[in-house]
């Protein structure tokens, strides 16, 4: 992070990354007492936050003492430093405290942003050829999923539908029970003893191959949203980035952090889709229904397509 690190410039507000960075500062003095426990010293103004992990610091307020890992460095109006917990600050010295603490939390957000946005910088290059070499995976896996829709019947299209509906990649043989397990069902599931309706007994057989690649939607590319933001951030200098509007600043820091989730989703969507396509897989599928020459024309103009582009159906 250090080499990253920016420095605000005009606003010079100092890092206090640990206790030894506060007390050792040569104004710095703790504990000092306040008006009216100190008729003369008042509140000056706020340094610079801190957010300290392992060791606490005490506050420096002479009544208080209480350690804590949050808190401000703050000036005095005779010249000295202390640091202070935040509710300290407005009992003691109200408004003016208040004031000066949202424009520092503001500025050490926009700080910790900016250098998370740096930190990505370096490895941009890299991450905009993966989203680049995802987005045309699966685009061309998308148009496949067309092309073999596109060979199915209305009914067969609804098969798949209700398929991906029930979330369950199992292919099963229907058979009808015995009277045992007829009345074993019913036995069971007292709610069916009424209509005495009892559906034939589920044999898993085997499983759709990339099952999922089948119910994914446009809200499942929410990550290529981000490659021309991605774009930016590898063009702009240092300096242009320290400079960024706040709302550009927010948006390139939200989507570092939803990044480390969309982009192995969408892994895997590319993985499940890869693995759907494949001729064994796909003639498995008239246990759901769908009929043998509808998924012979498929795999006949899937092998079309895929020898377009240089590749072969697996
Ligand atoms: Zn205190």
């Amino acid at each position: 992070m250090a080499e990253s690190t920016v420095d605000l410039g005009a606003d010079d507000v100092p890092t206090l990354k640990d206790v030894e960075s506060i007390i050792s500062r040569k104004d710095y003095s703790s504990p000092l007492s306040f008006f009216p426990d100190h008729r003369e010293r008042k509140f000056g103004g706020i340094i610079a936050p801190y957010h300290l992990s392992g060791t606490k610091i005490k506050c420096g307020i002479k009544s208080c003492r209480t350690p804590h890992w949050h808190g401000y460095l703050i000036s005095t109006s005779d010249g000295y430093e202390t640091n202070i917990g935040k509710d300290c600050g407005k009992t003691h010295f109200k408004a003016d405290f208040t004031a000066e603490m949202k424009r520092h939390d503001a500025l050490y957000e926009r700080r910790l942003k900016l250098n998370r946005i740096l930190e990505l910088k370096k490895y941009a290059p890299n991450l905009l050829r993966e989203l680049l070499a995802l987005q045309s995976a699966y685009s061309e896996l998308k148009s496949m999923r067309f092309k073999f829709r596109g060979c199915l019947s209305a009914s067969e299209n609804n098969r798949i539908e209700s398929k991906v509906k029930s979330a369950d990649a199992t292919l099963y043989h229907y058979q009808e029970r015995t009277k045992e397990e007829r009345d074993a069902y019913l036995e069971a599931n007292p709610a069916s003893r009424k209509s005495g309706s009892v559906p034939p007994k589920e044999i898993p057989v085997g499983e759709i191959k990339g099952f999922w690649f089948l119910g994914a939607t446009y809200k499942d590319e929410e990550i290529f949203n981000y490659i021309n933001p991605l774009r930016q951030v590898i063009s702009a200098n240092k300096n242009h980035i320290a400079a960024w509007k706040q709302g550009q600043l927010n948006a390139t820091h939200l989507w570092i952090g939803k990044s480390k989730t969309l982009i192995p989703a969408m892994e895997s969507i590319v993985e499940q889709g890869k693995s759907f396509f494949n001729v064994d897989n796909l003639i498995s599928l008239s246990i759901i229904g769908i009929s043998e020459e509808s998924l012979s024309h498929a795999v006949y103009e899937l092998k079309k397509a895929m020898s377009s582009i240089g590749k072969s159906l697996g």
